[in-house]
């Protein structure tokens, strides 16, 4: 049967394992298919576009198991009431094509999202840094902020939205963890001034330049998040002309990065290379490093892997009859009558 994780199952999942462990077991589970790469069969998410914002189906596969993510980004959803991003995905058997879990992704996506900038950050930002700004302070932000204090060591982030009553949310929900100091700025300038790292987490479906280069002190590590669309951008041009650039999946961070902005030669670097040790990643203390972060189908299929290890060794989740698996597999009709319930033949690990 196939294992069922509501939004509900993955927060009892999250409670039971705390923050801070399913944030770091989740990117070395990342990092780990990173060190892989070559194993997986990828390729762009395909996204239909809308006036108001945009639908994706991220798929991706090894030998093994397959995933595929549908995820939305709609900005202006939260005045009506909708979370700007809203995903659920599927892991399944290569093999014969079973699906083995259905789960919620939105809880998800913003932990494995966090994890990946942090792993990015922990391999390209300056050793030692200890204070972030963080600018954008919406449903991201708190797992950016745990992610790089628990995996990074940042302990002070300045914080700015322009919502103020966002930051008001944040600054709430981060005072149960007093060993992270969080200060409101009164300005993005305010809140980079000093910073050792820079996350932008904004959401407008716009071409915005929230840093501009006159913000930009030497030796920044930048984690760009919200820029992750066509016509949806967070830096100036000139930031990323001065800056060393990083990407997840070249393909897809063209179209969809900040590095849209720039000619198509624009030199990046692979993230998976800098890990593997094939690729150099900071090339000094002065450099300015930037993750153009939009989010790959890898870090969705790593996530689905470590939920369903997790929930299948806490018990927690439910199996449900999402596919037939009767005992005449080739009798699909005796489902439109009202015989006895057909005999399950298999059960999730
Ligand atoms: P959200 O709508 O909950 O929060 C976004 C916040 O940005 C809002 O509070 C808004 O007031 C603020 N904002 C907008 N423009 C701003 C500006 N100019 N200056 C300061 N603050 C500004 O959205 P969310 O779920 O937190 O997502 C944030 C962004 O991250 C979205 O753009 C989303 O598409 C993106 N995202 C990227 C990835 C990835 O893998 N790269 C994953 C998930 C979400």
């Amino acid at each position: 049967m196939t294992r069922f994780i509501d939004l509900p199952a993955l927060a009892q999942l999250v409670q039971q394992v705390g923050v801070p462990r399913f944030i770091s077991e989740l990117a070395q589970t990342i990092q780990n298919d990173f060190l892989r790469w070559e194993d997986f069969d990828k390729s762009p998410r395909l996204a239909s576009h809308s006036q108001l914002g945009v639908i994706e189906l991220m798929p991706v596969a090894d030998a093994e198991r397959y995933a595929f993510k549908y995820v939305n980004g709609h900005p202006g959803n939260t005045a009506r009431g909708l979370p700007t991003v809203m995903a659920f995905g599927v892991l399944a058997e290569v093999s014969t094509g079973y699906p083995l879990l259905l789960s919620e992704l939105t809880l998800t996506t913003a932990f494995r999202t966090a994890a990946t900038s942090a792993m990015a950050a922990r391999a390209l930002a300056r050793p030692g840094s200890r204070r972030m700004a963080l600018i954008g302070n919406g449903a991201q932000s708190e797992f950016q902020a745990l992610a790089f204090h628990h995996l990074v060591g940042i302990d002070e982030i300045s914080v700015y939205d322009l919502d103020p009553k966002a930051t008001d949310k944040l600054v709430r929900n981060l005072a149960a963890y007093p060993t992270l100091r969080v200060r409101r700025a009164t300005s993005v300038a305010d809140a980079v001034r000093g910073a050792d790292i820079v996350t932008t987490v904004t959401a407008d479906k716009t071409r915005a330049a929230i840093l501009t280069a006159e913000m930009i002190e030497p030796g920044v590590h930048i984690n760009g998040v919200g820029g992750d669309c066509p016509g949806k951008t967070e830096l100036h041009p000139e930031v990323l002309r001065g800056a060393r650039v990083f990407v997840e999946y070249e393909p897809q961070t063209r179209v969809e990065g900040d590095i849209q902005q720039m000619a198509a030669d624009f030199p990046v670097v692979d993230l998976w290379r800098v890990l593997a040790g094939t690729a150099e990643g900071r090339q000094s203390d002065a450099q300015v490093t930037v993750f153009d972060s939009v989010g790959f189908a890898l870090e969705d299929f790593s996530a689905l892997s470590y939920v369903y290890r997790l929930a299948c060794a806490h018990g927690v989740g439910r199996d449900v009859d999402l596919v037939p698996t009767a005992d005449d597999p080739k009798d699909l009709f005796r489902f439109t009558s009202s015989a006895p319930a057909p005999v399950a033949l298999r059960r999730v690990a």
